[in-house]
């Protein structure tokens, strides 16, 4: 797997995703029961706002000093016996993976769930050095199982597939022949993976957090995969983006808590481990630790107007109330990183050729931003990639001409009235009660599901029409009840209520027709 997971174009992909019922229905029904779920935990921790300002400032302070966090951490690695190897690139990075493994004459790789190593290619470069990787987190293992399926979530990677489909998979791909119980799934699994385990002479995984005072890693799963990987192997190699790095146990704790409540709704995840390389005297643990500390990208970013996204903890929170994730699903993204925080990172990780619509993956309105535990500010970073894609011609023809055209239309009052009058001509026939019902080709469609008022005549514009609409709702808030209580004094104050209110039909939604009734007959 790398960054990019599907090479179908971006119209192609996204209508894939709104064509798929299932993948829809368990995306929606995922972000349902993951923001209550959130909701609740963060409510549990007292003042959830005073958290996150607490996440974003030790995000901030440790990105303001990486490099002397990153000094400070692969000192301490070394120090305890361990080595540590900084890649400029995603090559270089699975290049010093590979020679790792082939100085063991390895042959058996186990890893962990871990983004950066998809980013890397890693699994690629190791199978084709003659290595048996498998992936121990269940989701994780379920797609490989499934052809290297690419994942569709930070967090649930197999959130697409139902019970059916990953019994079909073990069934044909590993002779299952047990039914679709969940727990009979995973128990199969498991007992595949601990073989897996025991076996493997490489365990490689990911990163939540470096502790640079402490020269080790935290790694936070539910499943115990990442432990028994890091432990029973005799190299245990760990890959981290460079930016996820905390200073002391203390951060870690309050980033923890962050992660755990934003990714899954949980306190703590059922492991929460601190690990690094073996101490003189201790006697269990990998013999051998490597880090690997992944640039890929992340210094030009920290450097730009985007530093911000460098601050993410992965926890996959504003995946689970983006509108636009909800429709098109994961695979859409065409990235593994998928969701608002990856129609922000993954153009800059993998440039605006071939990502340049992911920024658009988005209605801008503003929820990814309101939950990220950490606070990055996700559309105002998708906006800056809209303006950055717009200055550097990359919109197509069509774009550019509506644009200007707008523009034009827009900065001419006398030409923008013209425009209007013919509209509303144009309009009049597909037109009923001020709204648009019918239209040609796609508009169709659009019209069929959104609402879209009629153009007004000229001599009833905007400024005419919103005066007489203010003046219309005034009178019928105030004037008619105020008339009512000087003409009969304050006991008719109760009468003048129904003056205001209009009267209810059984099997009738009256109020929104005759609201909008005075408006349609002057302001129209
Ligand atoms: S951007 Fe924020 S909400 Fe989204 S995955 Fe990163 S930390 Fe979580």
């Amino acid at each position: 797997m790398s960054l990019k997971t599907d090479d179908r174009k971006f119209d192609a992909r996204t209508a894939a995703g709104i064509e798929d019922a299932f993948m829809r229905g368990a995306v929606g029904s995922a972000q349902d029961s993951l923001k209550t779920r959130r909701l609740t935990a963060a409510t549990a921790l007292g003042d959830w706002e005073q958290w996150r300002e607490l996440g974003q400032q030790i995000r901030q302070h440790t990105l303001e000093n990486l490099d002397y966090y990153l000094g400070q951490m692969a000192d301490n690695v070394e120090r305890r016996g361990g080595h540590v190897f900084f890649a400029r690139t995603k090559e270089e990075a699975s290049a010093y993976i590979r020679d790792v493994v082939q100085s063991k004459n390895a042959r058996k790789v186990v890893k962990s769930k871990s983004m950066v190593t998809e980013e890397i290619e890693m699994n690629h470069v190791l199978m084709e050095a003659g290595c048996e990787v498998i992936e121990s987190d269940l989701g994780e293992y379920i797609l490989q199982e499934d052809d290297w399926d690419p994942p569709s979530h930070i967090v649930a990677p197999a959130l697409h597939k139902n019970r059916k489909q990953i019994r079909d998979v073990f069934a044909s791909k590993l002779s299952y022949a047990g039914d679709e119980t969940p727990e009979h799934l995973a128990r199969f699994a498991r007992d595949i993976l601990r073989e897996k385990f025991l076996e493997a002479e490489i365990g490689i995984t990911g990163c939540n957090f470096a502790v640079a005072n402490l020269g080790a890693i935290n790694l936070v799963t539910n499943e115990g995969n990442g432990d028994l990987t890091a432990a029973l192997p005799k190299t245990h190699i760990a890959v981290m983006g460079m930016e996820r790095i905390v200073p002391t146990l203390e951060e870690m704790e309050v980033l923890d808590n962050l992660l755990c409540r934003s990714a899954v709704g949980q306190k703590l995840t059922s492991y929460i481990t601190v690990m690094g390389p073996r101490e003189p005297g201790e006697v269990d643990g990998p013999e051998e630790f490597h880090l690997v500390i992944v640039d890929n990208g992340r210094s030009e970013i920290l450097a730009s107007e985007f530093h911000e996204a460098l601050q993410c903890i992965r926890c996959g929170a504003c995946l689970n109330v983006c509108p636009v994730y909800r429709h098109i699903g994961g695979h859409a993204y065409g990235s593994i990183y998928p969701g608002p925080i990856g129609a922000v990172i993954t153009p800059l990780l993998g440039g605006y050729d071939d990502y340049k619509e992911l920024p658009y993956a988005s209605s801008l309105c503003g929820a990814c931003t309101d939950v990220c535990p950490v606070k990055i500010p996700l559309h105002e970073q998708l906006v800056m990639h809209r303006q950055n894609i717009v200055s550097q011609g990359r919109t197509g023809v069509a774009d550019r001409v509506q644009m200007k055209a707008a523009s034009k239309l827009l900065s001419s009052p006398g030409m923008f009235r013209s425009t209007l009058r013919v509209a509303y001509s144009m309009t009049r026939l597909l037109s009923r009660h001020g709204r648009i019902v019918r239209g040609p080709g796609p508009i169709e469609g659009w019209i069929g599901i959104r609402d879209m008022p009629q153009p007004v005549k000229k001599q009833d514009g905007f400024r005419s029409w919103y005066e007489n609409r203010e003046r219309v709702e005034r009178a019928d808030a105030f004037d008619a009840p105020l008339k009512d209580i000087r003409k009969n004094g304050l006991s008719a104050k109760s009468d003048a209520n129904a003056t205001v209110l209009p009267k209810a039909e059984p099997g009738r939604d009256s109020s929104v027709e005759e609201a909008a009734a005075p408006i349609g007959k002057e302001g129209r």
